[in-house]
C-alpha cells in the first residue's frame, strides 16, 4: 500500500475521534482527522458530558492527556444517592474501595469541551496527524484495498481523501452509519431532559460533587464543574407535552430550582438546554473498512456518565487493533473482535446500567423505592459489596469482561 492510502481517516474531533487519532499517531500510524467545526466555533459547543471514570483516566494518562485535564477539573472520590421526598442522603460511595484496582480511585469532573480542547492541542502538535478543521464528510466509498472519504473542505471545495480505514467518530448523527444502512436499534424516551447550569455551591446543603437524586415525580442529577466561576449542573425530567418555550421561561426555571432547594433568593442560572435521550446501539460496528466508535455506534442516557467514557474505551480498543493490523502483526479479522467486545459492552453494560439507573431514580412504587434505597444503603456500608458496585459503575468490570471475549 502506498503512503497516502496507508493512513487512517478519522471523522470527528470529539473525545472519541481525538483519542483514537492520538493513540494511532503516537504509535507511528498516520492519521487524517476531519472536523466540521473550525477554529472560529470549536469552543462554542455546549460542555456536555463531564464525569470521567477511573478507567478512562488511565487511558487519558497513556496519551499524555490526563495531566492537562487534572488542573481543569475536580477530583471527586465520592458520589451520593439522595431521596428528594425525604430530603435525606441514602448512600455515599467512595472510590477509595477501588484503590487496588486502579491508579485513579476517583472520577475527574471535567467537561467534554475541555477534553476536546486539550486533546485538539495535542493533535495539532503531532506531526503524524493531518488535522482538517472546517471540513465536513459528505460521503465515502470503499473497495477491497482502500477507502475514500469525500469532504467539503474549508475553501468550500469537494475533495477526496484516500486511506486504509475510515473511522466514524462523528457522534450520534453519523453519516457513515446511515450510508452503510446500519440499524440503530433501541428506543427514545418520550420525556426530554432539562439541563440547568447554576452558579451556586450546593455543598453547603450536604451534597457532594456528583449526586443522583431519586423522586417519584421529579428525579435529578446534580454535578459540580470547575470554573471560574464554578458551576453546578442540575438535570430534571420534563413532561412530553411541555413545549420548549414553556420550559425555558426564566420564572419556570427559577421555580423548578426553588422547588428542588429553596434558598430564599434567586439562583443565578448561567445556562440551560433541553435534550432528547436515546438508548440505541448500532446493529454492526463495522462494514469492511468503515468502522463506528463512540456515539456513532451507541447512545444512552447520561445517568451514570457512561456515554463519553465508553466511547473513549472504544477508541483505545480500536486504535490498538488498527496499529497491529497496519504493522502487519494481525489480520483484519481483529476488527470483528473489536465489534464483539465493544458491542457486548454497549448492550450488556452501558445500556443495561443506564436504563436501570433511570428506573431507580424515577421509581414511583413506594415499596420498590424503599427496597432500592435499602439495597443502595447496604451496598455502600459493606466494603466488599461497595467495591463490586463501584467496579461496575466505573466501567472497570466492562473492560475486564471485554478482554475475556475472544
Ligand atoms: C446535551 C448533551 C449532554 C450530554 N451529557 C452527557 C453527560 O452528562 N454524561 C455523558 O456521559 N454523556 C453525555 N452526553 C453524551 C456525550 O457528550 C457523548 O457520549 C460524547 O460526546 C461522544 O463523543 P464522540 O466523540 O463519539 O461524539 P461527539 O462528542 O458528538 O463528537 C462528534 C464530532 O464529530 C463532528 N462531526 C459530526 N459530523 C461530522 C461530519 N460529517 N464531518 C466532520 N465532522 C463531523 C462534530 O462536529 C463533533 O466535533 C451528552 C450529550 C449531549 C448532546
Amino acid at each position: 500500500m502506498d503512503k497516502q492510502s496507508d493512513r487512517v481517516i478519522v471523522i470527528g474531533a470529539g473525545p472519541v475521534g481525538l483519542c483514537l487519532s492520538l493513540v494511532l499517531a503516537q504509535q507511528g500510524i498516520r492519521v487524517c482527522l476531519i472536523e466540521a467545526l473550525g477554529d472560529d466555533n470549536f469552543l462554542d459547543q455546549v460542555p456536555r458530558a463531564g464525569t470521567n471514570h477511573p478507567a478512562t483516566l488511565e487511558l487519558f494518562d497513556r496519551i499524555g492527556l490526563y495531566d492537562k485535564l487534572e488542573t481543569r477539573g475536580i477530583i471527586a472520590p465520592l458520589f451520593h444517592y439522595w431521596d428528594r421526598q425525604e430530603g435525606k442522603l441514602i448512600a455515599e460511595f467512595d472510590h477509595i474501595h477501588l484503590k487496588d484496582d486502579t491508579r485513579f480511585p476517583y472520577v475527574l469532573q471535567c467537561e467534554r469541551i475541555k477534553i476536546a480542547e486539550e486533546a485538539l492541542k495535542l493533535a495539532r502538535a503531532h506531526p503524524d496527524i493531518d488535522l482538517r478543521l472546517s471540513t465536513t464528510l459528505t460521503s465515502f466509498a470503499q473497495d477491497a484495498d482502500s477507502v475514500t472519504a469525500f469532504v467539503t473542505n474549508s475553501a468550500g471545495e469537494i475533495e477526496s481523501i484516500r486511506g486504509s480505514y475510515l473511522v466514524s467518530g462523528e457522534g450520534a448523527r453519523s453519516i457513515i452509519r446511515k450510508d452503510l444502512d446500519i440499524e440503530f436499534e433501541g428506543f427514545t424516551y418520550p420525556d426530554r431532559t432539562l439541563n440547568l447550569e447554576v452558579a451556586y455551591d450546593f455543598r453547603k446543603h450536604g451534597y457532594t460533587e456528583r449526586n443522583y437524586i431519586s423522586d417519584p415525580d421529579e428525579w435529578s442529577n446534580l454535578f459540580h464543574w470547575k470554573g471560574p466561576p464554578d458551576r453546578w449542573r442540575v438535570h430534571f425530567p420534563t413532561r412530553p407535552e411541555e413545549t420548549e418555550e414553556e420550559l425555558s421561561r426564566p420564572e419556570q426555571l427559577q421555580a423548578r430550582l426553588q422547588r428542588f432547594l429553596p434558598i430564599g433568593r434567586d439562583f443565578e442560572i448561567v445556562g440551560w438546554n433541553l435534550y432528547t435521550v436515546h438508548q440505541r446501539v448500532a446493529k454492526k460496528f463495522r462494514a469492511g473498512r468503515a468502522i463506528l466508535a463512540g456515539d456513532s455506534a451507541h447512545v444512552n442516557s447520561p445517568i451514570g456518565a457512561m456515554g463519553m467514557n465508553s466511547g473513549v474505551h472504544d477508541a483505545f480498543n480500536l486504535a490498538d487493533k488498527l496499529v497491529r493490523i497496519l504493522r502487519g502483526e494481525a489480520d483484519a479479522d481483529e476488527l470483528d473482535r473489536y465489534e464483539r467486545q465493544r458491542r457486548h459492552v454497549a448492550v450488556q453494560h452501558t445500556q443495561a446500567e443506564t436504563i436501570r439507573n433511570k428506573r431507580v431514580l424515577a421509581e414511583k412504587d413506594p415499596a420498590v423505592r424503599k427496597a432500592n434505597h435499602d439495597l443502595l444503603r447496604r451496598t455502600a456500608e459493606d466494603p466488599k459489596l461497595a467495591r463490586a458496585f463501584l467496579l461496575r459503575t466505573s466501567l472497570i468490570e466492562s473492560l475486564r469482561e471485554a478482554d475475556r471475549i475472544p
